[in-house]
Order: structure tokens, then sequence, then C-alpha cells
């Protein structure tokens, strides 16, 4: 006999972020020892790769700018090397040393005026993946200037829904969605058969819906301007600094990216919103088994090659 499989649910904040874990279990004690396991997956990421948390290996290498290499874990060492290669791709729109912009462009409420010039121009000049070195022989890490910092908020959520997702699938669970805020993965399906569906919202309504589409063992990925952003002189000023001026990225107002895996598509859902319409349209037309959707400043809506969207309204 076989057991009835049913669908369990659980939300809490990781990452400084709203995590929803779905699983397809038998009952609510297995669903729960396997959301057990994603959640404590996900908390041992955060404290390898937290800017936040001053114990974390990261903060280690931030400490270190300009002075010396660390030596870190191959697993983080690793993260950053494909960082550095998105970096590449994107001749720099995505920049994990985008960091030492976080002093001056705070979006936890507590900006009343926008910031000078001058701290712009200090603290951008301490941007610039290039001057991350990465060392294979002892995976140690060094950044180069002093003031330096990076900082894994366009990629880790992406990169720990993946992580947790592996580990479930390794642990036998047969269906589930690893959602990090709206940077998803899931695989398998619906206890009835049915895929998975995220649907994709007006980013000026959120209540409203776009479109639905389904997700079949694959990640999706939104960065929206209504997610974090400061409004300052009657402008609103989105949480994605563009690394070549030191300001908020504008013109987009939402990118959604499809695609196998997480961390790729978290990295360039970031990536397009610095980069602008085209130009993020046509990197993701050059990539394989990737798409995206891109919602312009005017809400209108701009798809890749390979994608149909069926508006709801
Ligand atoms: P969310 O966290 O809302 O899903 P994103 O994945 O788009 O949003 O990541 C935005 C975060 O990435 C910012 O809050 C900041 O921590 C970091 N960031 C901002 N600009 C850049 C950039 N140009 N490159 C890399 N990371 C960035
Ligand atoms: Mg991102």
């Amino acid at each position: 006999m076989y057991a009835q499989k049913e669908t369990f649910n659980r939300t809490l904040k990781l990452m400084g972020s709203r995590f929803d874990i779905t699983v397809v279990a038998e009952d609510k004690d297995q669903a729960d020892s396997y959301i057990d396991i994603a959640v404590s997956e996900i908390k041992r990421i955060e404290a390898l790769i937290s800017s936040w948390d001053s114990n974390s290996q990261t903060s280690l290498i931030n400490r270190n700018a300009g002075i010396k290499s660390v030596v870190v874990d191959k697993e983080l060492f690793e993260l950053i090397e494909r960082a550095l290669k998105i970096s590449n791709l994107t001749n720099g729109a995505f920049d994990i040393s985008y960091a030492s912009m976080d002093k001056i462009w705070v979006f936890d409420g507590s900006m009343t005026e926008m910031p000078s010039k001058e701290s712009i121009k200090e603290s951008i000049s301490k941007v610039g993946y290039q001057n991350i070195q990465l060392d294979k022989e002892d995976y140690s890490i060094f950044l180069k200037l002093k003031g330096m910092k990076i900082g894994f908020g366009a990629i880790g959520k992406g990169y720990a829904a993946d992580k947790a997702k592996s580990l479930l699938l390794e642990h036998g669970v047969k269906a589930g969605i690893i959602n990090a805020s709206g940077d998803l993965n899931a695989w398998g399906t619906k206890p009835n058969g049915d895929d998975w569906m995220v649907a994709i919202v007006n980013p000026l309504n959120k209540d409203k819906v776009f479109s639905w589409f389904p997700v079949v063992n694959s990640a999706v990925v939104t960065s929206g301007n209504y997610e974090k952003y400061v409004i300052l002189e009657g402008q609103l000023y989105s949480h994605i600094i563009d690394p070549r001026t030191g300001y908020p990225s504008k013109g987009v107002l939402s990118a959604s990216v499809f695609t196998k895996n997480a961390e790729l598509a978290d990295a360039l859902a970031t990536s397009i919103f610095v980069m602008g319409v085209e130009t993020g349209l046509n990197l993701i037309n050059q990539l394989n088994d990737v798409e995206c959707i891109i919602i312009d400043g005017n809400n209108k809506i701009h798809t890749s090659n390979n994608i149909e969207i069926k508006q709801t309204e």
C-alpha cells in the first residue's frame, strides 16, 4: 500500500528574508524533518557568506581588504569564482564588490537625504571585481584595495535555494519548492501530478498577476524595485546599484529569469536591472536555456526569444 502524499509548507525568516519551504511528504512529521534539513542548510550557508555576521568568512575577507589574503572554505571560494564569471559575462553590471556602497545607500528606512557626490565618488573607487584576487593554490581571497568589501545580496539566496534543494533530493524528497522571497527552485510535481506554478506579478500592483508559468525542475527568480527601495526628493531609488556610477539603477521595474539553477538566475536578474532592457535581453538571448521577462519603467513587458506570455489582463 502506498501512503497518500501531501504538500506541507513552512514560512520563516532566514538570511534576512522570508523563505517559504514546500515539500511533498507522507505526513507532517516526515515533512517537518525534511524542512528542518533545508533550514539548517540555509543557516549554514548564511553563516558562511553573510557580510553582516562579523564571524563569517566573508567578513574576515572584508576586514582584511588591502591588508592580506584570507584562506576560506572551498565552497566560498568557488562561489566567489562563479560570481566573478558573472561579472565578466555582464561586463561588470553584476559585481559583488558593490558592497562598499552599502554605507551610502541604506535601505532600512534610515536614509533621509541624497548622499553627497563626494561620498559616492569615494565609495565607488573601491568597487571593481578586477580587484578581487583568487588563489587556487591555497583557496585564498584577497581584496586589493583598503575599504573594499564584498557581499552576496544578489546571489546568496539563489545559491541557498539550490543547495537546500539538492540536499533534500539526496534525502529522497521527491518534490518541493524552496522559495527565498521570490527566488525559487522547484522539483517534482504536486501530489496530483500537476506542475508547480509561479506567478509573475505586475510590479505596480503586486496583487495583479501578469501571467502564470509552470516550473518543472528549474528555477525562477524575480528582482523587483518594489522589494527594497528608498524615496528621496520624490524619486524612487532601488537597492540595485549600478557599479559604474554608484547610483541605483533605473528604468527596469522588475526582471524575472528562468533557468536550471537559482544562483545564476538570481545573479542575472540583478544584472538585467543594471544593464537595462535592451542590453539585458541581448545577453539573455545569447545564453542557452536561460529566458527572462523584463518589465520596463512604463510597465511594458519584454521577453527573451523563447518565452511566450499569455497576459491575463
Ligand atoms: P532581492 O534580494 O530583492 O532578491 P536581488 O537579488 O536583485 O534582490 O539583489 C539585490 C541585492 O544585491 C542588493 O540588496 C545588494 O545587496 C546587492 N547588489 C546591489 N547592486 C548589486 C550589483 N550591481 N551587483 C551585485 N550585487 C548587487
Ligand atoms: Mg539577484
